[in-house]
C-alpha cells in the first residue's frame, strides 16, 4: 500500500470525513485489519482563511508548498489537497514537488463523464465560484461547464460555509436555504440544461447530499477520498 500525505485542516470539519472515508474505503476493500498509511499536515484554518479573504494567495501559497514538501521529505508518495478552494495553487504545489497530486477537479469530472453529466451546477466558496482556476479546469480538462448561482446565491452559499460548516455547525435553516438556491437556479433560464450537481467544498457534505435532489450529486469530498484509495492500493 502506497502512503498519501493529506494537506488538510481547511477545514479540519471536512479533513476528518476524508480521514474516515479513506480508512473505511481501504477496509471495505482489502479487509482484515488493514487501514490507510496516511501523513497529515493540519493548518491553522485561521491563518489560511485570514490570507485568503485579504487575497493574500502568494502568501497561503508559500504555506501550501511548505505543507507539500514536508509531506514528500516524510515519504508521501502522493498529495491531496483536503479542499477546492486551496486547488487553486495545486499547479504551484506540483511544480514544487515531485510526486503526484491528487487533483480534486479531475476526480470530481472523471466522475461526471462517467455519469454522463457535462453542464454541472457549482456550489463552493466564492472563491472556488468566482475565480477561474476550477472551472477551467473542468471545461479545458473535462469539456465540462459549469455554471454557479448568481450574486445574491453565491453570497448565502460561501456565508454558510465560513459562519457556520468550518465551524462545526449545521442548521435545518440553512439545509433549506442550500435547496433553494439550487431550486431557484435551475428555473431560471441560465439554469435550465442543469444535469448535475457539484458539492464544490468538501464541508458541503455535512450540509446536503444525494437524497436531497432529482439531479446526480458529485460529492467531492468522497470522490477525491476514493481517488486517493485508488492510488494507495494501486
Ligand atoms: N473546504 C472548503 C473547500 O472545499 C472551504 C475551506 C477552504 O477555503 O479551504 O473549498
Amino acid at each position: 500500500m502506497r502512503k498519501i500525505g493529506l494537506i488538510g485542516g481547511m477545514s479540519w470539519e471536512s479533513t476528518a470525513i476524508y480521514y474516515r472515508l479513506i480508512n473505511e474505503e481501504v477496509r471495505r476493500r482489502v479487509g482484515g485489519l488493514h487501514s490507510a498509511k496516511l501523513l497529515l499536515w493540519s493548518f491553522d484554518f485561521a491563518e489560511i482563511a485570514e490570507r485568503q479573504h485579504a487575497d493574500d494567495w502568494a502568501g497561503a501559497t508559500d504555506m501550501m508548498v511548505e505543507a507539500a514538501r514536508t509531506l514528500e521529505q516524510a515519504g508521501a508518495e502522493a498529495l491531496v489537497i483536503c479542499t477546492n478552494t486551496m486547488h487553486r495553487m495545486a499547479d504551484d504545489i506540483q511544480a514544487r514537488v515531485s510526486v503526484p497530486l491528487i487533483h480534486i477537479a479531475d476526480a470530481t469530472a472523471e466522475a461526471m463523464k462517467a455519469s454522463g453529466v457535462s453542464r454541472p451546477l457549482l456550489l463552493a466558496t466564492r472563491f472556488t465560484m468566482e475565480q477561474d482556476f476550477y472551472r477551467d479546469r473542468l471545461a479545458d480538462g473535462h469539456g465540462i461547464v459549469a455554471t454557479v448561482p448568481d450574486e445574491a446565491g453565491r453570497e448565502i452559499v460561501h456565508r454558510i460555509i465560513y459562519e457556520e460548516l468550518v465551524r462545526g455547525v449545521v442548521k435545518p435553516e440553512s439545509k433549506a436555504a442550500y435547496l433553494q438556491e439550487v431550486e431557484r437556479l435551475r428555473s431560471a433560464p441560465e439554469g435550465r440544461d442543469v444535469d448535475g450537481l457539484i458539492m464544490g467544498c468538501t464541508e458541503i457534505t455535512m450540509l446536503i447530499g444525494r437524497d436531497d435532489f432529482d439531479i446526480p450529486v458529485f460529492d467531492t469530498t468522497a470522490i477525491h477520498a476514493t481517488a486517493a484509495v485508488d492510488f494507495a492500493l494501486a
